[in-house]
C-alpha cells in the first residue's frame, strides 16, 4: 500500500464517516510549503503518535493515518486465528447490487482445509456479514461425508471471528470443505467490498470495488484473513451485462445468471498462492485500456471511467515498462499472466498492490498533461514503482507477519526509487531519496514518541496503525543503509536468493538477514559482525544516533562517539534502553577516492580513529552521500574546513553531503549541540549552489529561522543575507518555465521563485505581476498563461504586491471557476484590513466564500505573518460570532494554527488567557496542547538564538565578506 497526504486521508475518512469534511479541508501542496504543516485536526487526533517540530520538512504531512479509526484496541482478547485448519482453496461467488436503495451483495464461499490439529471448533474471521447459518455445510472431502453442525457461534463484532462447531473432531491430516451463504453491505468505509461514485454528465454513477489490506478481506467474505494462511482463490463476480468486472487473474468465461435476465457471471481464473488480503475485485462502468504494446511480455491494462481515457497515457506507457525492469532487477519473472491497474474515484490510501489489479486514487493514476505539476508526474511514477515493487516484495514473499510490515513497506518504499529512476532517469530520484525520505522521516524519528520499526502487534487498530513513516520512509532508510554495507550488488543478488527462497510463502526479517549473509559470504564481503546483529539494533532500536567527530589535528586521527539525536527531552523519561547502534562510518577527505569505512559496535560509546587520512588543512566529511542513518556534528576547526572548500569550490563535496551538512548542521543547531554561527556558515557558499537537493534541504530549515526572526530588529539583516544566497539561484534558473526544462529544473524554479518573491527579487515580482495581468486579460487561458508548476507563486505574489483589481479578479476566478489556488493567494496580501475583511467574510454564509474553505482560509491569513495577529485577535474578539456561524469545530484548530507564528511571552499570555477563557472547548484538546508547547518552544529558541544569529548576521553581511572570492 502506498501512503498519503494525510489531509487527503481525513477528507476520505471524514467523509466516509458522515463527518464534517469542511474541517480537514487543506491548501494546496505548493501553498503547503510556505505553512507550518504539522497541525493535526482535533477530532481524529486520537490516532496520530507523532509531535511535529516546527522546522520540519514540508511535506511532513505525508504521514498515514489508520484509516479505521473506529477500531479500537481490544487488548488481551485472543484476536488471532488458532492454525488448526488451514485453507487451501477458495471459491468466492458475490452478486453485488449496486444501487441506490440496494446496496447488498449476495455470497456464497466454498473453502477447502486441511486440518493440521484435530478440532471440533472451525474458526475464521468475519466481519459485519449476515450469514445463515442454515447454510452452513462441512464435508470430509476424500469420501463426501458430511459431517453435522452443531453450533455456529459469531463473535463478529468482538473478535471479528465466527466458529463452526462440529458433531466430531476433524482428523489430523485430512482435508474438509465447509460452504456457507451471506449476505454483505457495499459499505461506504472505503474497506472491504465497498461502494464508491463519480459523476459524468451530470450523474452520478457507482462502482463496488475491494480494498482488503490490511485486515478487511473478513468484511467481503468468511475467511482465514491472516498473512501466512496463503491459499487459492477462484472468483466469480455477477454483474450487469452492459458492465465490467475485474479480478487478480484473467476472466475465463462469461455466462447468464439463470432467473436473473440481463445479469452474467464473470469466472475468473484460479489465483496463485497468496494471502487473503491481496485479493481484488471490482464492479463498474469502467473501461479497460492496454497499454502500449511491446514494453512487456506480461499483458497490462489500465481501467477508468470512459471520460478519463485520455488520462491514462503516462500508466500506460511507464506501468508495463516499471515491471519489465523489476523482472530483470529481481531477476525472477512476474509470475502473473496479467496485470491491470485502476484508478478509483473514492480510495482510502494512496494505492494497493492487489496482485494482479493495482488499485489507486484517480489523481495517482490519471495524469493531465497539460495541467499537472511536475511533482505530481513525479508522485505517478513513484507510486507505480512502489506497487509494482510490491508484486515481488509482499506478493510472492509475504511478513509472517504484521510487526514484520516494513519488510512490506521498507523494501517498497526503497524499491520506488530505483523502479522510477529506470523508466525516469530524468527525475534523478536516487538524488531526491535523501530529502523525500531521509530527512522528512529524521523529524519523526527524532521524538521520543517515535517507534521501533519492528514493534509486536495484535489488534487491527494496531496493525493499521504500522502503515506510518517509521514502516515506510525509515524502513527504506534502512535498506538503504544495509545496501550500502554489503555493497549494491552483493545487495541485490541477496534479496534474489531470498526472493527465490520464499516464494508463495512468508519470512520474517530473519529469514531476510540470512540470505544476505549467505550472498556476502558467498562474495567474501567481511563485516564486523553479522547482517543481523548489524540490522537488528536499526529495527528493534527507535530513533536514530548523532556521532561527533572530534579530530585532532595533530596525530591525524579523531574521537567519534554516538548519542541519540533527540529533538527535546523529557525530564521523566523512564526508558531503559542503551541508544547505541551497530554504526558504519563512511569518510571522505577526496571524492575522487574510494571512501574511507570503520564502525562503532552497539557496545562502544565513542572510539579513537587513529588515521582519517586527512592533512591537519584539509576536511573530513562522515556519512559519505548520506547512506547511513545517523546525523553528524563536528569540531569547529573541521566546520570552518568545510565551508572555506565549499565557498571555493562547493562541488568537490558531493550534493548529498552539502544537503546534509546544511540539514544537520541546523538540526544541530535548533537542538544546541552546536553553534547557530557554524550552521549559518555553511549558508555562505550557497550563493554557488544551483542544484535542487542541497537547497531544497536547507529552504524548509532556514523557513523556521525567517519566521522566528520576522518580528524582530534581525530580520532587516537576515531579508538581506537572504537575498543575497537566493537572488543567483534565482537569476541562473530563471523565471520562465520551457518544454525543455529537465524535471529538477522545474522544482529548482519553484523554490527559487517562492523565496525570490517572498524577499521582493524585482525580477521575480515583476514577471508575476506582468503574468498576473495577461491572465487578467485572457481568464480562460489559465493552462496556457501560467504553468501549474509556478501558479501558486505567481498567484500569490500579484496579490502581495498587486492592488484592489488584482485581488478583485482572483476572487471572481475562485467563484466563478472554483479554484481555490485564486483563494490561498488572496490571504497572501500584505494589507491588514484586506485580511480581516477576509476572516469577517468567514462569518457570512453569503460572501461567496464556500463552507468548504473556510478552514483554508483561516489557516493561511493565520501564516500570514502580518495577518498571525489579526488572526488571534479575530479568534479572542470574534469567538461568540464564530460560534454562532460556524459552531465550535474549528476553535482548537485554528488555535493550533496562530501559534506556529508566535514567538514572544506577551503572544503566549493571549493565547493561554483564551484557552482558560474557553476552557470547555479549548482545555483538553491536543492540538491546543501542541500549540502551547510550540510557542513555548519558540520562545526558549528566541531567548537562546536571536543574540548569536543578530551577532553572526551583522558581521556577514554580503558587501563584507566573500564578494572577492575567486572561484574555480
Ligand atoms: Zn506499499
Amino acid at each position: 500500500m502506498r501512503n498519503l497526504l494525510p489531509f487527503l486521508v481525513l477528507i476520505a475518512v471524514a467523509s466516509a464517516f458522515g463527518n464534517i469534511q469542511t474541517q480537514f479541508d487543506g491548501p494546496d501542496e505548493v501553498e503547503l510549503r510556505l505553512l507550518e504543516p504539522a497541525v493535526v485536526p482535533d477530532p481524529v487526533d486520537g490516532v496520530s503518535r507523532w509531535w511535529y517540530t516546527p522546522s520540519r520538512k514540508a511535506h511532513i504531512y505525508r504521514h498515514k493515518y489508520p484509516k479505521n479509526i473506529q477500531a479500537q484496541p481490544r487488548q488481551g482478547e485472543d484476536l488471532r486465528l488458532p492454525g488448526d485448519v488451514l485453507p487451501r482453496l477458495y471459491n468466492v461467488r458475490l452478486l453485488p447490487f449496486i444501487e441506490v436503495g440496494n446496496w447488498t451483495t449476495d455470497g456464497y464461499v466454498e473453502i477447502f482445509l486441511d486440518c493440521i490439529i484435530s478440532t471440533v471448533n472451525i474458526s475464521m474471521n468475519s466481519l459485519d456479514l449476515t450469514i445463515d447459518p442454515a447454510s452452513i455445510t462441512v464435508t470430509e472431502e476424500q469420501t463426501g461425508n458430511p459431517i453435522s453442525v452443531v453450533d455456529f457461534i459469531d463473535e463478529q463484532s468482538t473478535r471479528e471471528i465466527i466458529t463452526i462447531q462440529v458433531s466430531r473432531p476433524l482428523t489430523a491430516g485430512k482435508q474438509y470443505k465447509i460452504t456457507m451463504k451471506f449476505i454483505s453491505i457495499l459499505n461506504a468505509l472505503l474497506a472491504g467490498f465497498y461502494r464508491s461514485s463519480y459523476v459524468e454528465n451530470g450523474v452520478t454513477k457507482y462502482l463496488a470495488v475491494t480494498q482488503f489490506e490490511a485486515t478487511d478481506a473478513r468484511r467481503s467474505f468468511p475467511c482465514f484473513d491472516e498473512p501466512t494462511m496463503k491459499a487459492n482463490f477462484t472468483v466469480t463476480v455477477g454483474r450487469k451485462e452492459t458492465w465490467t468486472s475485474v479480478s487478480n487473474m484473467p476472466l475465463i468465461t462469461t455466462e447468464p445468471i439463470v432467473g436473473m435476465p440481463g445479469f452474467v457471471w464473470d469466472n475468473y481464473q484460479t489465483s496463485v498462492t497468496m494471502s487473503s488480503y491481496l485479493v481484488a475485485f471490482m464492479v463498474s462502468e469502467f473501461i479497460g485500456i492496454p497499454a502500449e504494446p511491446g514494453l512487456s511480455n506480461v499483458e497490462f491494462s489500465i481501467w477508468a471511467r470512459p471520460e478519463a481515457r485520455n488520462l491514462t497515457d503516462y500508466a500506460r506507457n511507464i506501468g508495463p515498462r516499471i515491471l519489465e525492469f523489476f523482472e530483470s532487477y529481481y531477476n525472477i519473472d512476474y509470475p502473473l499472466p496479467k496485470q491491470d491497474m485502476a484508478a478509483i474515484p473514492d480510495f482510502a490510501a494512496g494505492a494497493m498492490e492487489n496482485w494482479g489489479l493495482i488499485t489507486y486514487r484517480e489523481e495517482y493514476l490519471l495524469i493531465d498533461p497539460n495541467r499537472a505539476t511536475a511533482r505530481a508526474v513525479q508522485l505517478a511514477a513513484v507510486v507505480s514503482a512502489h506497487e509494482l515493487a510490491h508484486q515481488w516484495f509482499g506478493n510472492l514473499v509475504t511478513m509472517d507477519w504484521w510487526n514484520a510490515l516494513w519488510l512490506n513497506e521498507g523494501f517498497a518504499s526503497y524499491m520506488e526509487y530505483i523502479g522510477t529512476d529506470a523508466v525516469e532517469p530524468d527525475f534523478k530520484m536516487n538524488d531526491q531519496f535523501i530529502i523525500e525520505n531521509l530527512q522528512y522521516v529524521f523529524g519523526i524519528d527524532a521524538l521520543e514518541t517515535s517507534r521501533p520499526i519492528n514493534i509486536e502487534v495484535n489488534t487491527p487498530a494496531e496493525i493499521n496503525s504500522m502503515f506510518d513513516a517509521i514502516s515506510y520512509e525509515k524502513g527504506s532508510c534502512v535498506i538503504r543503509m544495509c545496501a550500502d554495507i554489503i555493497g549494491l550488488e552483493t545487495f541485490q543478488r541477496g534479496l534474489t536468493r531470498y526472493l527465490s527462497d520464499n516464494a508463495y510463502g512468508n519470512a520474517g526479517q530473519d529469514n531476510l538477514w540470512a540470505a544476505l549473509q549467505t550472498q556476502a559470504d558467498s562474495e567474501n564481503v567481511i563485516l564486523p559482525a553479522t547482517v543481523k546483529e548489524i540490522m537488528d539494533t536499526w529495527t528493534f532500536k527507535m530513533g536514530f544516533p548523532y556521532v561527533t567527530v572530534n579530530r585532532n589535528y595533530q596525530t591525524g586521527g579523531a574521537v567519534v562517539i554516538q548519542n541519540r539525536f533527540l529533538l527535546r527531552k523529557s525530564n521523566d523519561t523512564t526508558d531503559p534502553t542503551v541508544y547505541q547502534w551497530w554504526l558504519p562510518l563512511t569518510y571522505t577527505s577526496d571524492y575522487t577516492q574510494t571512501k574511507r569505512r570503520d564502525w562503532l559496535s552497539v557496545d562502544e560509546f565513542s572510539k579513537s580513529l587513529p588515521n582519517l587520512g586527512a592533512a591537519a588543512n584539509q576536511w573530513v566529511i562522515f556519512n559519505v552521500d548520506q547512506q547511513n542513518y545517523y546525523r553528524v556534528a563536528y569540531d569547529p576547526t573541521n566546520y570552518g574546513l568545510i565551508r572555506d572548500q565549499l565557498i571555493a569550490d562547493h562541488q568537490r563535496v558531493s550534493a548529498n553531503n552539502r544537503a546534509q551538512l546544511l540539514d544537520d548542521a541546523f538540526n544541530l543547531a535548533l537542538t544546541e549541540l552546536i553553534p547557530y554561527a557554524d550552521a549559518l556558515d555553511l549558508t555562505l557558499y550557497l550563493k554557488y549552489e544551483r542544484e535542487y537537493v542541497p537547497w531544497h534541504a536547507v529552504l524548509s530549515e532556514l523557513n523556521y529561522v525567517d519566521i522566528m526572526l520576522y518580528n524582530f530588529a534581525e530580520f532587516s539583516n537576515w531579508k538581506t543575507h537572504m537575498t543575497s544566497l537566493v537572488e543567483p539561484y534565482y537569476n541562473f534558473i530563471g523565471f520562465q518555465e520551457t518544454q525543455s526544462d529537465p524535471h529538477l529544473t522545474k522544482y529548482c524554479r519553484i523554490d527559487a521563485m517562492n523565496w525570490a518573491c517572498r524577499l521582493g527579487v524585482a525580477d521575480c515580482v515583476q514577471n508575476s505581476l506582468s503574468t498576473y495581468a495577461t491572465l487578467m486579460s485572457q481568464p480562460d487561458n489559465l493552462a496556457q498563461i501560467v504553468s501549474p508548476n509556478e501558479k501558486s507563486t505567481i498567484l500569490r505574489t500579484a496579490i502581495e504586491y498587486g492592488g484592489q483589481a488584482e485581488y478583485d479578479f482572483a476572487f471572481n476566478q475562485y467563484k466563478t471557476k472554483s479554484d481555490t489556488s485564486f483563494l490561498v493567494a488572496m490571504c497572501a496580501s500584505k494589507q491588514a484590513t484586506v485580511l480581516s475583511g477576509l476572516l469577517e467574510m468567514l462569518l457570512d454564509p453569503t460572501s461567496g466564500i464556500l463552507r468548504l474553505d473556510v478552514n483554508t482560509v483561516f489557516n493561511n491569513v493565520a501564516n500570514n505573518p502580518i495577518g498571525n495577529e489579526i488572526a488571534l485577535d479575530f479568534l479572542i474578539n470574534r469567538w461568540d460570532d464564530i460560534q454562532n456561524a460556524l459552531g465550535s469545530v474549528y476553535f482548537a484548530t485554528w488555535y493550533r494554527y496562530v501559534c506556529t507564528r508566535q514567538n514572544t511571552q506577551a503572544g503566549l499570555d493571549k493565547l493561554i488567557q483564551l484557552r482558560d477563557a474557553h476552557s470547555v472547548i479549548l482545555g483538553n484538546s491536543n492540538s491546543v496542547k501542541q500549540g502551547i508547547q510550540t510557542v513555548e518552544s519558540n520562545i526558549q529558541w528566541v531567548s537562546l538564538n536571536l543574540g548569536e544569529i543578530g551577532t553572526w548576521l551583522a558581521g556577514n553581511q554580503p558587501a563584507k565578506t566573500i564578494s572577492n572570492v575567486i572561484r574555480h
